[in-house]
């Protein structure tokens, strides 16, 4: 089994570079690193600790579990939990683990609050507004409400933020911009009630990098550091992640053979193939065999296929710094390499691309 590489100068030079433009864009500029999902993937413990190690003093997680897990690891600096929720057990694990909670409910304040009343403690809050994503937060529209509870959990928490989320900043700019008036009208009308809460923040990495004009004043950055992001940007990311293993079988295949799972692909001369054991599939690929049945996959699977023939989107490996094209499918641990006419021999480091988000998390982690 392959294992997934982190090049820690590189990962390094993203947040430098994050930083710097960060910086570039408002002098006072709160950067929060979200590292949600297992750290995107880059290990939650190892990832949180390098980004401290290289001056970010604000994470943000998606849920308890994660939360609490970074408190387990002895990270001291501040945590937004970004999801409100009502649960009891989950509002009370936040509080007694010292979590930035986000409420976005009367249902999430109330319980907050009855919660309180057993437990010294007064917590830092941070307001959510739904601005039109449709998921966590108070509806924009519904200011009256949003006046009335936080004037209520004044009494009771540290109102450090508030906050709204972007559906589309990697693509559609005109409901992004619908988005961030529709937050900024919320901010002014609690500026005109004597509501001030100091951290106010919408944008994530795509529009941190296309609009700096709706940075507020902090920023939720999360595949920005991977540098896998859909927008163009001159900051010069480098792209984090890739598997290494090395080329355990090496074999001939007559012309006319078939290669991998569902048939995919088939030689079209005499090939020399090189077996290399990863597979950043590792169940992500594979979902996609195990329901093959459903009518839905095959046709994401036929038009994948099409796609595939207008564009050029064969999947390569590296060997000795030089390219060699994947053929077939990528299984759960293995892919099937071209390497006819090449003189290589079994042992041979192999590099693969791959998304660290999509990489197993039994996949071992090496930060080099
Ligand atoms: C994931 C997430 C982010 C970070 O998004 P990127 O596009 O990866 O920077 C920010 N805010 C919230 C609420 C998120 O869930």
């Amino acid at each position: 089994m392959g294992i997934l590489v982190i090049e820690k100068q590189d990962l390094k030079h993203n947040i430098e570079q994050i930083k710097k433009y960060a910086k570039s864009c408002n002098e006072n500029l709160k950067i929060i690193a979200v590292v949600k999902s297992n750290g995107y993937g880059l290990g939650l413990k190892e990832y949180s600790n390098f980004l401290i190690d290289n001056g970010i003093d604000f994470l943000a997680v998606a849920s308890v579990d994660e939360s609490v897990k970074l408190r387990e690891y002895g990270i001291k600096e501040e945590i937004l939990m970004m999801s409100s929720t009502a649960i009891r057990e989950d509002i009370q694990k936040m509080v007694e683990n010292d979590i930035t909670i986000t409420i976005g409910s009367k249902e999430s304040k109330e319980m907050l609050i009855d919660v309180l009343k057993n437990i010294n403690k007064k917590p830092k809050v941070h307001i959510k507004i739904d601005t039109g994503f449709g998921r966590y937060g108070y509806l924009y529209t519904d200011i009256e409400r949003i006046i009335e509870d936080i004037k209520e959990l004044q009494q009771f928490c540290e109102i450090e933020g508030i906050f709204s989320h972007f559906s589309t900043s990697f693509y559609k700019e005109k409901w992004t911009r619908l988005q961030f008036e529709r937050f900024t009208e919320v901010l002014k009308i609690l500026e005109k009630n004597n509501i001030n809460i100091p951290i106010k923040h919408i944008g994530n990495s795509s529009s941190f990098i296309r609009f700096p004009e709706m940075d507020l004043n902090a920023v939720r950055i999360g595949s920005a550091f991977l540098g896998r992001i859909a927008v163009q940007n001159n900051l010069g990311l480098k792209r984090i992640g890739y598997l290494e293993s090395e080329i355990s079988e090496i074999k001939e295949l007559p012309k006319g053979w078939n290669i991998g799972y569902s048939n995919t692909y088939r030689t079209k001369r005499k090939t020399k193939i090189a077996l290399v054991p990863m597979g950043y599939a590792e169940g992500y690929h594979m979902k996609l065999e195990s329901d093959m049945l459903s009518f839905k996959n095959k046709v994401r699977d036929v038009i994948r296929a099409i796609k595939r023939l207008f564009k050029d989107t064969k999947l390569y490996v590296e060997i000795n710094d030089k390219k060699y094209p994947i053929l077939g499918r990528i299984g759960m641990y293995h892919v099937t390499v071209d390497i006819t006419g090449e003189d290589l021999k079994i042992g041979a480091i192999v590099k693969m691309n791959a998304n660290p988000l999509y990489v197993d998390s039994s996949v071992r982690r090496l930060y080099k």
